[in-house]
């Protein structure tokens, strides 16, 4: 399975890149930002819980993420891979991917950091709140939690694979197409 875990902070563009990513290695996306917003859209007990850390730009916690990202995996039947974006955001959510992923035979090929400077993020998210109809991206002072907790809790993942040889980072500043084609390079000599 080619299995690629896209990284980065709050707006670097995840979810822009993945659907040009699944496209051309017809991966599976997992989002957990899009699975939680998809249960609070529910409102299921899931959705409930997620809505009360997410509006504040904090983390859901560990055990329920990990959870829930084990059951979305196992959903499917004969994956070409997955894309997972906005996961793990934890050193305890990597370890536990890294966990589950051996009990299917599988592992983590890569871990592929989108690099973006603080002023741009913020101004890319202001931007995206305007179509995303997101309470988290329409709020300056959520934005910043959101960029600081990412710089606490999840810039540390990439120490993670670092280690195990798997990270790349990858300049997120540019056009989309550019960007793209940054990330197919870095794969294809990878795959
Ligand atoms: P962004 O990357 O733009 O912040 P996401 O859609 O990935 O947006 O995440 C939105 C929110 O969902 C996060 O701020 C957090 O509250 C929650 N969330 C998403 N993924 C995780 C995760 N892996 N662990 C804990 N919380 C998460």
């Amino acid at each position: 399975m080619l299995n690629i875990v896209l990284f980065g902070p709050p707006g670097a563009g995840k979810g822009t890149q993945s659907e040009r990513l699944i496209e051309k290695y017809n991966l599976v996306h997992l989002s957990t930002g899009d699975i939680f917003r998809a249960n609070i859209k529910g409102e299921t007990e899931l959705g409930k819980l997620a809505k009360s850390f997410m509006d504040q730009g904090k983390l859901v916690p560990d055990s329920v993420t990990i959870d829930m990202l084990r059951s979305e995996v196992l959903k499917q039947s004969t994956p070409n891979g997955f894309i997972f974006d906005g996961f793990p955001r934890t050193n305890a959510q990597a370890a536990a991917l890294d966990e589950f992923l051996l009990t299917i035979d599988s592992s983590i090929l890569l871990m592929l950091a989108l690099e973006v400077e603080e002023n741009e993020l913020k101004t890319r998210l202001l931007k995206r709140a305007g179509v995303s109809g997101r309470a988290d991206d329409a709020d300056p002072v959520i934005i910043e939690n959101r960029i600081r907790v990412y710089n606490n809790e999840t810039a540390p993942v990439k120490d993670y694979y670092k280690q195990q040889g798997k990270f790349v980072s990858i300049d997120g500043i540019g056009t989309i197409d550019d960007i793209t084609q940054r990330l197919f390079s870095v794969i294809d000599e990878k795959n």
